[in-house]
């Protein structure tokens, strides 16, 4: 898609270029501009903007690290006179500018001059190559000098250090692999919190991709008028959460679904009034930013831990690339819970904070709740129900009964016997069960292991339900196990039972995930790495597992390496 998008802007970037060229008619725009708008109806856009407020942002913005980058050199920007060599990224720059916050900017002179000296300046300093969206970051910050006394070097720093904490590597990567890693968070939240409009998308082929791409990279400016923006980045400042506008969107998609997901609203219907959507009023903000809220608090901490694995706020990383391509976020079956994150749900006496480099990682007497995001998350999560499936199976058909082998279990899961996960409709049974409960818990799936299983799924699954979609994409369907396959591909080779059971095992979970989601269950996570990385990291923080055998066959492997057949 990102691919899609890069062509579409080539060929935008040659129409905006030829449009500059035969653009004479901007100043007559200008002008009809004044006589609708007077002075007075203007300055309504700037009645949040105050000395005090801005100082404000300053102190927040600016108490986290942006050491990244050398202000002391910034001395004097009223003043700067860069250039750019590259004709055709000035014209497109100057083009942009041409349509940027034009109605706000109509009484400013020289806002277009400011925008462009500091967006030139931005790239050279930084050396990066010029996004779009960075006009509209930049705008509404060069528009504090129509109401107040500010200099350029001061509008510079809030804006560097406003881009660093929300956009941080956006701007930043050729590859935008931080941007896609966004997206697939954002894809994520919308299966946990709204399984519903998620399903609705898939089916339709509708990804995060295609309609969330400019809300996060200008920070919804060109979505809202000049003082909502103000409002919303004042409250964003505040909050100080890099994944609050992630929160933001699918609060923007759930308030205004009516609007789009109608009967007959086909692919590009939807994206259209997508693109179309714009929030006018503070009430409006409002509302989406309460919900947001309300989604953030409701959603484990384990996004952030992932968010800082895929190192998306990590200005520094060089790692990027590899990080999403190991994580693969936008594969994965549902919201990860990592290990740690477990550990704080169930032993609350023993950890106050799943982040393993937090001082209150492990339970002291001075707990304080320092300005720690994971630990603030961990406190508000504490309400929260959970319910832990395990649904293991056992090569011996135990059924959870002690061996020397056994790996163990952890309390407060709910063990499903082996008999219930052979049986062939064994999801759908326990859908049933928890029908009644499914707004109320936290659905939380354990299995063996959880790695990639997509390059066995191409062997073994066949595909249900295919149909041609409009566009002429196929869509996937749902998956189900071919065991003729299996047979075929472990005959030539030789298989152990073991294999068979954990083919078993995951395509329970496969059909537990999609039927959750069909059922529109809110909710639903699964164990990253499943009981394996539990067992890795219960023995690394010495955790006493229920019955955990003498010669656990985990505490075994852990010192081989992983077999050929990885169910993960
Ligand atoms: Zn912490
Ligand atoms: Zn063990």
């Amino acid at each position: 898609m990102i691919n899609n998008n890069e062509t579409k802007n080539q060929n935008h970037l040659k129409l905006k270029i030829e449009e500059y060229d035969s653009n004479n008619e901007k100043n007559l725009y200008k002008e009809e501009l004044k006589k609708n708008y007077s002075k007075e109806d203007i300055e309504q856009y700037f009645e949040l903007i105050t000395e005090t407020k801005i100082i404000g942002w300053e102190n927040k913005l600016f108490e986290s690290k942006i050491s990244v980058h050398d202000f002391e050199n910034v001395a004097d920007p009223d003043i700067i006179n860069e250039v750019s060599n590259d004709k055709k990224i000035t014209r497109l720059i100057k083009n942009d500018i041409e349509r940027t916050r034009v109605k706000e900017s109509i009484y400013m002179p020289n806002f277009n001059d400011y925008v462009y000296q500091l967006l030139i300046y931005y790239i050279n300093k930084n050396d990066v190559i010029y996004k779009q969206g960075l006009n509209e970051v930049l705008g509404p910050f060069i528009l504090l000098k129509y109401k107040l006394k500010i200099s350029l070097s001061r509008i510079y720093k809030l804006f560097v250090s406003f881009v660093d904490k929300f956009s941080t590597n956006y701007f930043h990567e050729s590859d935008f692999y931080s941007l896609r890693s966004s997206l697939s968070l954002i894809n994520l939240l919308l299966r946990y919190h709204e399984p519903e409009l998620f399903h609705k998308f898939e089916h339709r082929l509708i990804s995060p991709d295609l309609y969330a791409t400019c809300w996060l990279m200008t920070l919804f400016a060109n979505k809202c008028s000049l003082n909502v923006t103000y409002y919303l980045w004042d409250k964003l400042i505040l909050f100080d959460d890099n994944l609050f506008p992630h929160y933001f969107i699918v609060a923007l998609l759930i308030i205004n679904k009516e609007k789009y997901i109608g009967k007959g609203n086909d692919f590009s219907t939807i994206l259209s009034i997508l693109s179309d959507l714009h929030i006018d009023t503070i009430e409006e903000v409002n509302k989406i930013i309460n919900l947001a809220t309300e989604i953030g608090d409701k959603t484990p901490n384990s996004l952030y831990l992932l968010s800082n694995r895929l190192e998306i706020f990590n200005f520094n990383s060089n790692n990027l690339k590899n990080l999403y391509e190991q994580y693969n976020p936008d594969k994965m079956f549902a919201l990860p819970i990592f290990p740690n994150e477990l550990f704080c749900i169930i032993y609350q006496d023993l950890f106050s904070c799943p982040y393993e480099k937090c001082k209150n990682f492990l339970k002291t007497k001075n707990f304080d709740l320092s300005n720690c995001i994971y630990c603030r998350n961990n406190e508000l999560k504490k309400n929260i129900k959970n319910i832990i499936f395990d649904i293991r199976i056992f090569e011996d058909d135990s059924n959870w009964k002690v061996s020397e082998e056994f790996p163990g279990y952890l309390p407060c899961t709910l063990r499903i016997t082996n008999q219930e996960l052979r049986k062939p409709n064994f999801s759908s049974n326990l859908i049933n069960k928890y029908n009644t409960e499914k707004d109320n818990y936290h659905f939380i799936i354990l299995t063996s292991e959880t790695d990639n299983f997509q390059k066995f799924e191409k062997q073994f699954y066949k595909v249900k339900g295919r149909r041609n979609s409009k566009v002429g994409v196929n869509y996937k369907g749902y998956k189900e196990i071919d065991i003729n396959k299996v047979k075929e591909v472990f005959n030539k080779r030789g298989a152990s039972k073991k294999e068979y059971l954990l083919l078993k095992e995951f395509d329970n979970f496969k059909k537990l995930i999609d039927e959750m989601n069909k059922q529109e269950f809110k909710y639903v996570s699964y164990v990253y790495g499943g009981y394996k990385e539990v067992h890795l990291n219960a023995m690394k923080y010495k955790i006493d597992l229920i019955e955990h055998g003498k010669k656990c066959f985990l505490c075994k492997e852990q010192n081989f390496n992983s077999s050929f057949f990885k169910f993960w």
